[in-house]
């Protein structure tokens, strides 16, 4: 394998140079520079960092300093993954292209011409193009070109272990028989050990450098919510994020419908996505929610792989994912742009059990599986900082004591005044009722109702009957689920789960263990305030009015030239423009993501824009400044 040295200094001046000009970023982020080495030094790496870390940045930037000019082969999953991306490149000056079906004959001569003649840095394929049918030549073809790197996008696709498995994957460690001497470097945002360590086997990677990222995304602020009236717990997270994009996660297609339309009754720019929907409405509703004409996408997982809209600023999940995993992933969508976004949890205890079932009925409910639900219920019902629970289950420590971007830190939870007797009455009426009822009989009887079965086994005749006759359900059903967590109460398995005490429990009910519970209460103004200033600092000085033009602006640009608002711009630059208020090309390179190939492309139009709405003295003053999210 070959190792080019690398000249410090200039080296360093060098990627630097090309982080100004291409990209009008000031500094690396943390471990870009390390995976730029890697590339640079002929070794293969494994690279995760977290959704919105910069991980395109670290193949990118290699293809165009490298010594050797050689062609970068990015393996992409998705058609508009890889689209974005050229977009982007292209807009910043790059010359990069993508190979693959949507290509007309056309633009496939031409990107073709450009390969031949040297001219392309960055190719994007598919797996299939380089391991499918035809492979073989197209590889012969890559030969002829002179490929330096291969990056593999998405990695974790290779792994059965990881929840988006692809088997084409697999076969990509083929590439080595056709490219002995070049580097392989996986690129992923999700990955325990286990899927990390199955990425650089899978691709037969040599000694590869593993670089692992913070995990931590201080930026986005997350909440568990009981779901208790969904529609009510929904508006008012929407209704806190006006014309700004946001996902909700439902677990069924029947559910994505029935909020999507709601939400368009209220007024809200929403659109459904779901598998069951036909192919062509569902590329014109994800199309629509890129191109910013939609703000909400109500949408089923089939939702999200290839989602690179920066700015969404809230991921509301209405039911339970079944993992971490997934979890981490789909919230994970939210703020890549780095500002401030919430994730929100709605569930309820009975969600693990329709998964558990669903998951039974499709022949998935593996020991793995099991395992996977128990440690997402047990987030859900936690009562510990968001952030440190996915930190660590991710393996890293955590080393601040205050995240202050969730609920358990914002003190959203409130600890109960006697948890003993409130465990003790829910404990003692499950051993009454014989260990063998569902949590829905359980709570019949804790609240006094005499349904049918509980007269038929007399349960209304017991001692604890009634105890908690006052309390709202939902409410209850939480500190069930809190038990369930804290391990003293168990839901066994199967289609109709009971719970049963475990040791810890009777414990609990003898008095002999210590019990903690909290309660959900609704936020206060002020705590909401605090909630949605993640980042106080992303806002300060920005003229909101200023933005809003700028927006529009890059709205029309966008459509234009056929690429989605972000391509253009990420919030982050607009919000920069609205805080400097350039009136020259050189103070707009002074602003955040605008390098010299913008500045010249687009500069003139910025300027306009500002010098316009400077002209209209609308202005406001700094104290008028106020964010979009705040209540
Ligand atoms: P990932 O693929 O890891 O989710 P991206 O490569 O899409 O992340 O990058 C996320 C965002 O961060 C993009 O808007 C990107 O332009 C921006 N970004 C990347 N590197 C830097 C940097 N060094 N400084 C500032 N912004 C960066």
């Amino acid at each position: 394998m070959t190792q080019p040295e690398l000249p410090s200094a200039e080296h360093d001046t060098q990627l630097h140079d090309a982080l100004n000009r291409y990209w009008g970023y000031r500094e690396f982020r943390p471990l870009q520079r390390a995976a730029i080495d890697a590339n640079l030094q002929g070794r293969d790496s494994v690279v995760v960092l977290p959704t919105g870390g910069g991980k395109s940045l670290c193949f990118q930037m290699p293809a165009l300093v490298r010594p050797d000019r050689g062609l970068g082969l990015v393996v992409s999953p998705l058609l508009s993954l890889m689209k974005d991306q050229v977009d982007g490149l292209v807009a910043s000056g790059v010359s990069a292209a993508a190979l693959n079906s949507s290509l007309g004959s056309d633009e496939r001569r031409e990107v073709y011409n450009d390969l031949d003649a040297g001219r392309c840095r960055l190719l994007y394929v598919t797996p299939e193009r380089l391991v499918g049918n035809g492979g073989e030549s197209f590889r012969a073809r890559l030969r002829e070109w002179g490929v330096s790197f291969v990056a593999v996008d998405e990695a974790h696709c290779i792994s059965q272990w990881g929840h988006e498995f692809r088997p084409e994957y697999r076969r990509l460690a083929e590439l080595h028989d056709d490219f002995p001497d070049i580097s392989i470097h996986a690129f992923t945002a999700t990955a325990t050990l286990q899927v990390r360590e199955d990425i650089a086997n899978q691709l037969a990677l040599r000694d590869p450098e593993f670089l692992i990222g913070a995990f931590d995304r201080p930026n986005l602020n997350y909440r568990v919510l009981l779901r208790a009236s969904l529609k009510d717990q929904i508006r008012r997270v929407v209704d806190r994020h006006p014309n700004e994009a946001g996902i909700i996660y439902c677990v069924s297609r029947k559910e994505v419908e029935k909020l999507a339309g709601w939400l368009d009754e209220l007024g809200h720019r929403a659109l459904p996505y779901h598998a069951g929907l036909p192919d062509a409405t569902r590329r014109r509703n994800q199309e629509s929610f890129l191109d910013e004409r939609v703000d909400v996408m109500v949408a089923t997982v089939a939702f999200g792989m290839g989602i690179d809209r920066s700015n969404i600023r809230y991921v509301i999940h209405a039911g339970s994912p079944r993992s971490i995993e997934h979890y981490q992933q789909e919230s994970g969508r939210a703020g890549r742009d780095g500002l401030e976004a919430e994730c929100i949890l709605l569930y309820s205890g009975a969600d693990y059990a329709r998964w558990r079932q669903m998951l039974e009925q499709s022949g998935e409910l593996s020991d793995t599986a099991r395992r996977l639900l128990r440690d997402m219920e047990r987030y859900a019902a936690g009562s510990r900082c968001r952030h440190r629970v996915l930190v660590e289950y991710f393996g890293q420590t955590f080393d601040r004591d205050d995240c202050t971007a969730c609920d358990w830190c914002l003190k959203e939870l409130e600890r109960i005044a006697d948890p003993v007797t409130l465990a003790q009455k829910i404990l003692s009426t499950v051993v009454r009722t014989g260990q063998s009822w569902g949590v829905g009989h359980v709570i019949d009887v804790l609240r006094g109702r005499t349904t049918d079965q509980v007269t038929a086994r007399r349960h209304h005749e017991l001692t604890t009957f009634g105890l908690l006759a006052e309390m709202p359900i939902p409410e209850l059903r939480g500190y069930v689920d809190q038990l369930t967590q804290q391990e003293l109460l168990l839901r066994t398995d199967g289609p109709y789960p009971v719970l049963q005490l475990t040791d810890d429990g009777v414990a609990a009910l003898k008095g002999l263990t210590e019990v903690a519970l909290f309660r959900q209460p609704r936020p206060t103004p002020a705590q909401r305030k605090r909630r949605s200033q993640g980042d106080p600092a992303a806002w300060d000085g920005v003229d909101r009015g200023l933005f809003e033009a700028l927006r529009q602006c890059r709205t029309e640009v966008a459509h234009a030239r056929g690429v989605p608002p972000y391509v253009v711009f990420h919030d982050n630059t607009l919000r920069d423009l609205a805080r400097r208020r350039p009136t020259t090309p050189q103070e707009l390179l002074d602003c955040y993501g605008i390098g010299a190939r913008k500045a010249e492309d687009l500069g003139p139009i910025i300027l306009d824009v500002i010098r316009d709405f400077q002209g209209k003295g609308d202005t406001a003053e700094p104290d008028d400044l106020a964010p979009a999210t705040s209540p």
